[in-house]
């Protein structure tokens, strides 16, 4: 079958991820999470100085964009890909609340867009690749074949990654992490560059009151439709 490119965009903690990564895995398709390279970068920032309370020293992380080596490696036991910074195995501290709390400043800064949109257009240059994100489907890959966008209610998503976090065994406070989901829904709307939108061609997904069989089962029956539609026509002329 022909290879594809598939974008998955939506709001935080909606379930994108896990649909994404199911997807991929079943198809053999690559999956890559493009907030990971923006939650490693805004590990780097905290963990460098960057910040000064609220305040980023954007001058100084531009300086050090190019420091910044993101890169993804199969973890055998999860059958995921895990987030690397700069060769070390980040993929738990990324997830923190701090982290959390940081990342959208950080990913309005245009030139940490840039820097990440251009490695992740490299990343799906063979196609065969399944990315969710906030704007895969209108700035990574607006030529995608799927795209999906997916929505949830702000109180159900908050209600997923607290119990996410938990089974995790990280700590998660239920209040918390709602401000966070709405704090984050209005940064990444309302930024300049590259705003979560849906993509005009995108399929919406309200997967409020989906199990995630079902979801996954919606999201292999659009895949499958795609790529009928791609695939070259068997039928000889008449
Ligand atoms: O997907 P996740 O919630 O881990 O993403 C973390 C943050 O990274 C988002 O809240 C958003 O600010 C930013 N992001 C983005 N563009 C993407 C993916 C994530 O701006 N393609």
């Amino acid at each position: 079958m022909k290879k594809i490119t598939i974008a998955i965009d939506g709001f935080s903690s909606c379930g994108k991820s896990t649909m994404a990564k199911d997807l991929a895995r079943e198809i053999g398709y690559i999956y890559i999470d493009s907030g990971a390279m923006y939650r490693a970068v805004t590990l780097y920032a905290l963990e460098h100085g960057i910040f000064h309370g609220e305040d980023i020293d954007s001058a100084r992380l531009r300086e050090e964009m190019g420091n910044i080596d993101i890169s993804f490696r199969l973890n055998p036991a999860t059958g995921c890909p895990d987030t690397y910074l700069n060769g070390v195995n980040v993929e738990k501290r990324i997830r923190t609340m701090e982290v959390s709390a940081h990342v959208s400043p950080i990913a309005a800064l245009d030139f940490v867009r840039q820097a990440l949109v251009a490695s992740q257009q490299a990343m799906g240059r063979d196609k065969g690749i399944v990315m969710d994100g906030r704007d895969i489907g209108t700035t990574v890959f607006p030529d995608a074949e799927l795209k999906v966008f997916v929505t949830a209610s702000p109180e159900i998503r908050a209600q997923r990654r607290y119990d996410e976090l938990k089974a995790k065994g990280m700590p998660a406070s239920l209040d918390e992490i709602l401000d966070n989901v709405k704090q984050r829904d209005y940064i990444d709307q309302h930024r300049q560059t590259s705003p979560l939108r849906q993509a005009p061609d995108a399929l919406l997904l309200d997967n409020s009151h989906l199990t995630i069989a079902q979801q996954q089962e919606w999201l292999k029956e659009q895949y499958l439709k795609v790529c009928q539609d791609h695939e070259p026509s068997t039928h000889s002329p008449a």
